[in-house]
């Protein structure tokens, strides 16, 4: 076993993810490749003030690497990208990864049964290519008007200007994401003001964050089936989450009053309330967990203003009532390009085709995974393997559970080549975007899932125990090996 050489770009969770699941089946000659100067991905990059988790850490976590020493029910960025380190470098694979190496393209040789990189370090070889390069690794920066005259600095939370002082100067936030709801309570009592500016609000859940005891952290360590229970209890929930989400609608009945009543206890004051509240359903955006970013709005130095941004101007933003609020500093809270997957490596495949102009329409993926006309290629968290709630770790390893079959196929059959059929990848698809319509996240919303045309490259419309029972092994004929 394991005589393939295979090329890993990306080095977050799921490239180091699945250079440790290679290493532990055998495969020996695994090189990942990583653009940035360290691994880590979004936990490498998200290092605005606040950044954490909104998935317990517990779930949050490769199963094969349990950690019983998290400080808090939702570890914060430190802690989760020391964790990450930890894992690569106890597992062998810190020495397998290039960092400061972008892979700029990849091109499938069919004669020599290769994919042929291009990287900014030279090129390189593999016979088998896993793109693990996340759904939220570019910053999306909106197009507004003047964005280029504000006089003082201006960034985007993924790219955090640590060497701004915040102290005392009046902050204007763009956005009221996940990321937005960490950044503002956690900026606030040391801003002199910050003015957020929501173009549309979503819905918040209490987290229920809380630090463990020494105690804890010791009972974990000593009594792992205590630890594998809380993170089955934590499953267990979040596919009460995703059925909620997907095709049991009705159970999310429960969370709206749940959320209803966090805005009702934060916050008395009418307008505000008002403004927070959405009208869309539970979950359609992305559900945020936090316990205080409704606190942090009712605070005197916060305003939540919900006009429409019409300009940057130098001093601050200038609304479409005509409003010009001033603001020292400019965070961009907008989220992230969340369609284009590999973007910007181009994938070449056996007929010339790239990857992006077989995704023209929208990005799709036989299982989020395999594509026809790309042999020996496996997508990690790729098109609609992204979920309302559930934990991205355990998509990758049910997804590298799948590589290592495919694998497997190719040693037994002696062959060089595995391929979807474009015939299993056509059924995957109908079934998948039939499924999609009856999802909570094609309520009508704006979100990151789906876009303008209505079509959503990104979201997994099961329960993810589904996702890991197709994934788990080939189903016959779905692919060819030669
Ligand atoms: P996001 O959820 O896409 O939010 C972007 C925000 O920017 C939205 O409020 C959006 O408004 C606003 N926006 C975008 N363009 C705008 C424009 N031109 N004018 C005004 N407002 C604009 O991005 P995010 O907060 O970075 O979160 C992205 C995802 O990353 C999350 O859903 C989550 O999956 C992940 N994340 C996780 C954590 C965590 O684990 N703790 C933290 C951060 C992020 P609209 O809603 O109206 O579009």
């Amino acid at each position: 076993m394991g005589s393939r050489s295979i090329a890993v770009v990306g080095g977050g969770f799921g490239g180091v993810g699945a250079a440790v699941m290679l290493r532990r089946a055998g495969y020996d000659d695994v090189t990942v490749f990583e653009r940035a100067e360290r691994i880590g991905g979004v936990w490498h990059h998200n290092t605005y003030p606040g950044a954490a988790c909104d998935v317990a850490s517990h779930l949050y976590e490769f199963s094969f690497a349990p950690n019983p020493r998290w400080s808090r029910r939702y570890a914060p960025q430190a802690e989760i990208q020391a964790y990450l380190e930890d894992v690569a470098r106890s597992h062998g694979v810190l020495e397998r990864v290039r960092t400061g190496t972008e892979v700029r393209s990849a091109r499938w040789d069919g004669e020599r049964a290769k994919w042929l990189l291009d990287t900014s370090a030279g090129p390189h070889e593999a016979d088998v290519l896993i793109t693990a390069c996340g759904q939220l690794s570019t910053p999306s920066v909106p197009p507004l008007a003047g964005l280029d005259s504000f006089a003082g600095p201006a960034f985007h939370t993924a790219r955090w200007r640590h060497d701004v002082d915040l102290a005392g100067k009046r902050v204007a936030v763009i956005g009221t994401g996940c990321s937005a709801i960490q950044v503002v309570p956690a900026i606030q009592p040391i801003v002199q003001h910050v003015d957020v500016y929501q173009r549309s609000p979503g819905w918040t859940i209490p987290k229920g964050d809380f630090a463990y005891s020494p105690r804890a952290q010791r009972l974990f360590a000593r009594f792992p089936a205590l630890q594998r229970l809380d993170r089955a209890a934590i499953f267990a929930f979040m596919e009460l989450g995703a059925a909620a989400m997907t095709h049991h609608r009705w159970l999310l009945r429960p969370f709206r009053a749940i959320c209803t009543r966090q805005i009702t206890k934060a916050i008395a004051d009418p307008e505000l309330r008002r403004k927070v509240t959405p009208s869309d359903e539970v979950g359609c955006k992305r559900l945020m967990l936090t316990d205080d970013w409704y606190p942090t709005l009712a605070k005197p130095n916060v305003a939540l203003v919900d006009e429409r941004i019409a300009q940057v101007t130098p001093n601050g933003i200038r609304t479409a009532d005509g409003t010009e609020r001033a603001a020292d500093v400019l965070v961009l809270a907008t989220g992230f390009k969340t369609h284009g997957f590999v973007a910007p490596m181009e994938v070449v495949g056996s007929d010339g085709r790239t990857l992006a102009e077989e995704w023209a329409t929208v990005a799709r993926a036989y299982l989020g995974m395999s594509v026809p006309g790309f042999p020996n290629m496996f997508l990690l968290y790729g098109p609609n393997t992204n979920g309302g709630t559930g934990s991205v770790i355990y998509t990758i390893e049910a997804g590298m559970g799948h590589v290592l079959a495919a694998l497997a196929e190719l040693e037994n059959a002696g062959a060089q080549r595995i391929e979807v059929s474009r015939h299993a990848a056509d059924a995957f698809d109908r079934e998948l975007r039939a499924a999609l319509k009856g999802t909570v996240w094609h309520t009508g919303c704006t979100n990151w899932y789906v876009d303008e045309d209505g079509n959503d490259p990104n979201q997994w419309p099961w329960v993810w125990t589904n996702y890991r029972r197709r994934t788990a092994q080939l189903q016959p004929g779905a692919y060819a090996v030669s």
